[in-house]
């Protein structure tokens, strides 16, 4: 009886540095396609693979900016879980500890197309490939490359052409980031100055 999943809830982790309306749309648009129960957006802690090439908001910024992202979205949700464990953060670790919490969830790790052609380069990815089907959506931009060795599925959502690169970019040339984020979060990248350099 242990082992009987009673929930199927798919995880959406990324920088969030900015969140923005394509990472909303990804996430609900998986959460209808696949009738799942739940979709957890999921921030990194220390996002290994980007360290080092730019300077990264601090994760507690990064989080709360996609809590309010989120706010009461139906079916979606935001979990802290990588900031508790510090240190960098791995997908497989993350599910590991999700786990806990939600010992009857079977998993979907859902990923733009440009994320999923590197997603063999994945710390531990041969246990990932036991955890979790994964979930590719498209992305302007990216070309959609069926993750060999992988369970996997692909949602097709209306293509949006919004980035965290794209926002960042926008706020240091003195451009509008209205309608392209959430309201809470613009009022936080003014409030907090981020961008600017
Ligand atoms: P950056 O430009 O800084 O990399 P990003 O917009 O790619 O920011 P991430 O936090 O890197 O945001 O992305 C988290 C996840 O969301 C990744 O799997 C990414 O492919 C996916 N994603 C983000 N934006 C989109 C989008 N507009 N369409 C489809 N998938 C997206
Ligand atoms: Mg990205």
């Amino acid at each position: 009886m242990d082992n009987i999943t009673t929930e199927t809830i798919g995880v959406l982790g990324g920088t969030f540095d900015p969140p923005h309306l394509g990472h909303l749309i990804v996430g609900d648009q998986v959460l209808h396609a696949l009738g799942l129960d739940m979709v957890l957006l999921v921030p990194a802690n220390n996002p290994w693979q980007k360290a080092g090439t730019r300077s990264i908001t601090s994760a507690e910024r990064r989080l709360e900016m996609t809590e309010v992202a989120v706010g009461d979205a139906y079916g979606l949700s935001v979990s802290g879980i990588e900031l508790e464990m510090g240190g960098p953060s791995y997908t497989s670790v993350t599910l590991d500890a999700l786990s806990e919490k939600y010992p009857k969830a079977s998993w979907r790790v859902i990923v733009g197309a440009d994320a999923a052609l590197g997603l063999d380069s994945w710390h531990n990815v041969d246990k990932l490939r036991t955890q979790a089907e994964i979930v590719v959506v498209n992305r302007p931009g990216a070309d959609f490359q069926p993750p060999t060795g992988w369970q996997w599925d692909l949602v097709e959502i209306p293509s949006v052409n919004i980035s965290g690169t794209g926002l960042r970019r926008r706020v240091e040339q003195g451009h509008s980031i209205r309608f392209l984020t959430p309201e809470p979060v613009v009022e936080r990248i003014l409030k907090w100055n981020l961008y600017r350099d």
